[in-house]
């Protein structure tokens, strides 16, 4: 017993090491490829399903490294949020972004572009001015930037949130709530706080239309977000019953693999050729 309980320690540190070598080689490869410049935005489209015109796309970053091939935001997003790198990184992150939006807006499409805020970016003092300074340094229209945040982001302080909310919305920007339906708010509670959207999580819509909870679920966020004036966008949807049970439940807006996987700026031309043949 005594050699197997080594044994198990053994094994368990082992992979604790590997777990921390990992994060400190991540967060070292993190410092030289933003330096470096290793980072892109990939955008995927948000469809309008009555009509298969796109509305808007969620930028979502993409690393390339040099040796590791494409690292996936799921890797390096939380260490980068825990080394505070994430603000440096968000702010490059909202700065391509909006240069992408005036791009689109000068090309006369009235696109929204949704960015993903984390936490600690989130909470960081200086987001209003770095936005505010970004907005009018590339002449985005505010209004066609949605930034998405999780519930969780909004529990913690309260009364922090609620004002650094406001603060973002007087820049003319709307707030979406992300993974709606995973965290523990109520839709009541979350009327406390100035939001404009709520996205249904993947996880909601991914078993639909077999899994008959998740239908009467998403069903019943979608008829309380109407009540509630708010905007709903569902995420992850990847089949054309999906498509088909969300728009007979009054959600037309729709992102996922059905429409197209998060690309790069210059596949437009190619997504919309696509869209036009469906
Ligand atoms: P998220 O914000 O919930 O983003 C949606 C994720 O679902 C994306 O993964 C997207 O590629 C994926 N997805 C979209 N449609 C489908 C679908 O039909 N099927 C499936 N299976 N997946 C779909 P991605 O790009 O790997 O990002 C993962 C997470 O990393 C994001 O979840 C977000 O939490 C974080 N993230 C990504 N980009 C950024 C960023 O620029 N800033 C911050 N703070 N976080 C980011
Ligand atoms: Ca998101
Ligand atoms: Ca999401
Ligand atoms: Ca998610």
């Amino acid at each position: 017993a005594k050699a197997k309980g080594r044994n198990t320690f053994h094994f368990y540190s082992q992979e604790l090491n590997a777990a921390a070598n990992e994060r400190l080689f991540i967060e070292n490869e993190l410092r030289t490829g933003i330096r470096e410049g290793q980072f892109r935005v990939y955008y995927q489209p948000q469809v309008d399903c009555r009509n298969n015109q796109v509305v808007g796309y969620e930028a979502l970053i993409r690393w390339f490294h040099p040796n590791e091939g494409m690292i996936p935001p799921t890797k390096f997003i939380p260490i980068a949020e825990a080394t505070g790198l994430i603000v440096e990184l968000g702010a490059w992150i909202l700065q391509e972004a909006c240069e992408f939006a005036a791009r689109l807006a000068s090309q006369d499409l009235k696109n929204n572009i949704s960015i993903n805020l984390s936490a600690r970016q989130f909470k960081d003092a200086n987001l209003v001015s770095t936005l505010d300074k970004i907005i009018k340094q590339t002449g985005v229209e505010p209004k066609r930037l949605h930034l998405e945040l999780t519930e969780s982001m909004l529990m913690g302080h309260v009364e922090a949130a609620i004002l650094q909310l406001h603060q973002l919305k007087a820049l003319g920007v709307s707030i979406s709530i992300d993974d709606f339906g995973t965290g523990y708010s109520s839709l009541s509670y979350l009327k406390r706080f100035p939001v404009d959207i709520l996205k249904v999580d993947r996880s909601f819509v991914k078993d639909i239309p077999q899994d008959s909870n998740d239908m009467e679920i998403t069903a019943a966020i979608i008829a309380m977000a109407q009540k509630l004036k708010l905007n709903v966008v569902a995420e992850g949807v990847e089949t054309i019953e999906q498509i088909e049970f969300l728009q007979n439940n009054n959600c037309y807006i729709v992102q996922g693999y059905y429409y197209s996987k998060p690309i790069p700026e210059d596949e437009l031309p190619a997504l919309y050729e696509q869209l036009n043949s469906l």
